[in-house]
């Protein structure tokens, strides 16, 4: 065996692992099927401003272990997201909060909004939420959800609202200040230099070889003899040769382009919420992390239903596949040499300072004494 640890996929959770594992004196293999370590999380500069190539990311949590911990690889720019929603050109802003009443009813105080919300919110009479759609016409009321919910949700998972489960929808606040701070955690920010340096920190480690472009699935068998163990961060559908059937996935389309202006939507996401705009978001990349260049690169996000040898960005939690998903943990629960971790073995929507904390805990359960 020529390795202590076999990692598939040099992501986040793998890259953390790794880190983890050669500190503690491992050699660590690493394979990674795309051209770059970092899965969604690499970051690639063009025209001189760090392009999040697979969508959005801002660091953000409330753990200070997890900010610590991460704080070790890169300093962090104290970016604040505060996307705006276009509805049919008219402007709001996001999360939903005292500007967005006010620029939907000229609400001035929180009375005044509450008001307006539960009016709305009694006329649906909805008791018990059974779907998103319910449960987001009975936290906000109609107005919020037919120009910023419903077109922007139904693009993003390709179904009916009253079709997806309600938690998606929990991640969006609601509240009566003039705060347009979309997240609640203590922490947050964009690394100054990209999430790739941050990675590559990680990664650099004479115990860590890394062999890009480099399939697992291409010689299995070579692969699996190489290393003692093996962490897995797929998809874990696809480790287990899809024996119970293809969980779901949803995919992303990116459309990249440079501009020659110093600023060409003024915010660093724009969120299209109608649904008759085929994209959800407009990213401006400069705008994450402030660089002075007379260009701008900017990226349209087009979601797209998944299909074998598309890159699986979403997992989709409903019941049905929740209920595939853990037939394949038991069969995981039963590997004695392979682990598994990240978002597509672990099928959840986990954010980054999830997918470190899970990737911590996997740390302490394979070296509980170090
Ligand atoms: P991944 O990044 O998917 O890494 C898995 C790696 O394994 C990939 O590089 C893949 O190529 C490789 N791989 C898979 N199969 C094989 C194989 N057979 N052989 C070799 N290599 C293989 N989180 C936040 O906290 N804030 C945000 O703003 C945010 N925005 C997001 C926006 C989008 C559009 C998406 C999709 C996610 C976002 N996230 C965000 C979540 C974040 O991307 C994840 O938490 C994190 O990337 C998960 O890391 P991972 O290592 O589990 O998975
Ligand atoms: N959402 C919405 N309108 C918006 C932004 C988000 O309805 O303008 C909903 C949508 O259902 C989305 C969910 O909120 O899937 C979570 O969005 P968020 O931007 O937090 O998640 P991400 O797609 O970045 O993981």
């Amino acid at each position: 065996m020529a390795y202590d640890y076999l990692i598939v996929g040099t992501g986040l959770f793998g890259s953390v692992f790794a880190h983890e594992a050669a500190k503690r004196g491992h050699t660590v293999k690493m394979l990674e099927k795309r051209t770059h370590i970092g899965g969604n999380c690499y970051t690639e500069k063009q025209a001189g401003i760090d392009v999040h190539k697979y969508g959005a990311h801002i660091f953000h949590t409330s753990s200070k272990k997890i900010w610590d911990y991460i704080n070790q690889f890169t300093e962090f720019y104290p970016y604040i997201h505060a996307p705006i929603a276009n509805y049919q050109g008219e402007l709001y802003n996001l999360p939903f909060n005292m500007n967005t009443f006010y620029q939907l009813w000229g609400t001035k105080n929180p009375a005044e909004a509450r008001i307006k919300i539960s009016t709305q919110i009694e006329k649906t009479g909805i008791k018990r939420p059974r779907n998103l759609e319910e449960q987001a016409l009975s936290l906000v009321g109609t107005d919020i959800y037919h120009k910023l919910i419903k077109g922007y949700t139904e693009k993003q998972w390709g179904r009916e609202c009253d079709l997806l489960p309600s938690f998606i929808i929990k991640r969006l606040p609601i509240r009566y200040t003039f705060n347009n701070n979309y997240f609640t955690d203590i922490f947050q920010g964009i690394p100054k230099l990209g999430y790739t340096q941050m990675i590559q920190k990680m990664l650099t480690h004479p115990l860590i070889d890394i062999s890009l472009e480099t399939d697992f699935f291409a010689d299995r068998t070579r692969h699996e003899a190489s290393s003692k163990n093996i962490v897995y961060t797929g998809m874990i559908d696809q480790y287990f040769d899809y024996c119970y059937g293809e969980l779901a996935y949803r995919s992303l389309h990116f459309e990249t382009k440079v501009y020659d202006t110093d600023n060409y939507q003024g915010t660093a996401v724009m969120n299209f919420t109608d649904s008759q705009t085929p994209y959800t978001r407009i990213i401006e990349h400069k705008h994450f992390c402030p660089v002075v260049t007379k260009k701008t690169v900017i990226t349209k996000e087009y979601p797209k239903e998944w299909k074998k040898g598309d890159i699986p960005y979403y997992p989709i939690n409903d019941q049905s596949n929740n209920a595939l998903y853990r037939k394949y943990e038991k069969l995981a629960q039963q590997q004695k040499k392979c682990l598994f971790g990240g978002r597509l073995a672990n099928y959840r929507y986990y954010d980054m300072d999830d997918t470190i904390a899970a990737a911590l805990k996997l740390v302490q359960y394979e070296f509980p004494a170090e």
